[in-house]
């Protein structure tokens, strides 16, 4: 339904352009479409009516719906009910959240951890605090989108390096005058799903005495020792000039995010990062629940080891068919397919055989590489794996 405006000349401008250009991304093939889930997270997903085996999310340990957690929501909701009230710093920072930052920092050695709300808003929130005009910012052109938008936001200059091309970002770094500097970077990179080369980076860092910041939303959980992330995957430890991110909606199967560096730098974002200061605490049983996710990650050998069979049985699956596999070590697994049309084309064939696999298309990826971004979790079965790589091998 749409309002008159009859009365206003040119009133309705504003929305005949929006019109226009929805018009052209249906043609583009390029209007996304949200899936109305009746199931909860899962490897079996209900929609439309149906039922689905799911590629989909980012659950990489199979944790959002684990009953463990579910449990420990439940009691967390009798103590400490459904709402935190405030902001951290007015009065809405509760003994889970403090509980949640220690157990983060003591899991990961490092210092201290801050808690936000959101991946997003956890970037949002620290590039801003620790940049801003007459510094430059050396990103990677497949950063996350919530990345490219925190160096935006904090005004300092915005320098993006071919992806993980470590001798166009040496070059950029030495002819920088800036008055600080900041290397930014995914560890696993979202949508490729292979990994930055963090040894690199880290002496980069030090050799031109900038900042690194890594955000790790793909591999916290599951790569390292005891799913402690990237660094660990490295065999990298914590370092002053080093602030690690990590999300807790994808591997840790709950909601939120955290950024983990030495005491003054946490304390600096504390008082600064405008997304931590400005917005309503989280929920307290996100917090008591994450905690308990803690636990199942620093415990989840087996499930890291069932994900690792997955994937290796996905690749060989595939190998010598026409479906290319990115060349990705983790749980993300895409088959670039190129055109935007010929993507949705495999995963509507997909979907009629009862198998969602997201098509992931521009400007999520770069144009011509629309994509399959297959997802695979550990609550996944081999059976299940075997049966999209038939699927997959009967449409090549
Ligand atoms: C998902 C993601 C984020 C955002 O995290 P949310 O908690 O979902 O807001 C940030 N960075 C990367 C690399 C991500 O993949």
């Amino acid at each position: 339904m749409r309002f008159s405006y009859s009365g206003h000349k040119n009133a309705s401008m504003i929305w005949e352009e929006i019109d226009k250009q929805l018009t052209e991304l249906g043609q583009q093939h390029a209007l996304r479409r949200r899936r109305t889930l009746a199931s909860p997270c899962g490897v079996e997903a209900e929609f439309d009516g149906q039922k689905f085996l799911a590629f989909g999310s980012n659950d990489y340990l199979g944790l959002a719906a684990e009953p463990a957690l579910i449990e420990a929501a439940r009691q967390a909701a009798s103590k400490w009910g459904v709402g935190a009230g405030s902001s951290h710093l007015v009065g809405g920072h509760m003994m889970p959240h403090d509980q949640l930052e220690k157990a983060l920092a003591s899991f990961l050695c490092a210092e201290r951890a801050l808690v936000f709300s959101t991946g997003m808003m956890a970037n949002l929130g620290i590039v801003p605090a620790l940049m801003g005009r007459d510094d430059a910012i050396f990103a990677d052109r497949l950063n996350h989108a919530s990345l490219i938008d925190a160096a935006l936001l904090s005004r300092a200059d915005h320098l993006r390096y071919p992806h993980n091309d470590m001798a166009a970002l040496e070059k950029q770094l030495a002819s920088s005058t800036a008055k600080r500097k900041m290397i930014l970077t995914d560890a696993v990179f979202s949508m490729d799903g292979d990994l930055a080369p963090l040894p690199q980076l880290m002496q980069l860092a030090e050799r031109f005495d900038a900042w690194l910041v890594v955000d790790d939303a793909h591999g916290f959980g599951v790569l390292g020792k005891n799913g402690r992330g990237a660094l660990s995957h490295f065999g990298m430890k914590m370092h002053p000039r080093l602030l690690y991110m990590g999300t807790l909606g994808k591997a840790a199967g709950v909601s939120g995010a955290f950024v983990a560096g030495s005491t003054n730098v946490i304390e600096w974002l504390l008082q600064r990062a405008r997304t931590y200061i400005f917005t309503t605490a989280s929920s307290p049983i996100l917090a008591a629940t994450l905690l308990a996710s803690i636990d199942l990650i620093d415990q989840g050998e087996a499930r890291r080891a069932h994900l690792q069979r997955l994937i290796a049985r996905l690749q060989q699956g595939l190998a010598n068919t026409r479906w290319n596999l990115m060349p990705s070590p983790t749980a993300i697994q895409p088959i670039v397919i190129g055109e935007n049309e010929e993507a949705l084309r495999v995963a509507e064939a997909l979907y009629a055989q009862g198998i969602w696999v997201p098509a992931i298309r521009p400007p999520t990826v770069p144009k011509g590489t629309a994509r399959l971004r297959v997802s695979l979790s550990a609550a996944h079965t081999v059976e299940q794996v075997d049966r999209l790589v038939n699927a997959l091998r009967k449409l090549a």
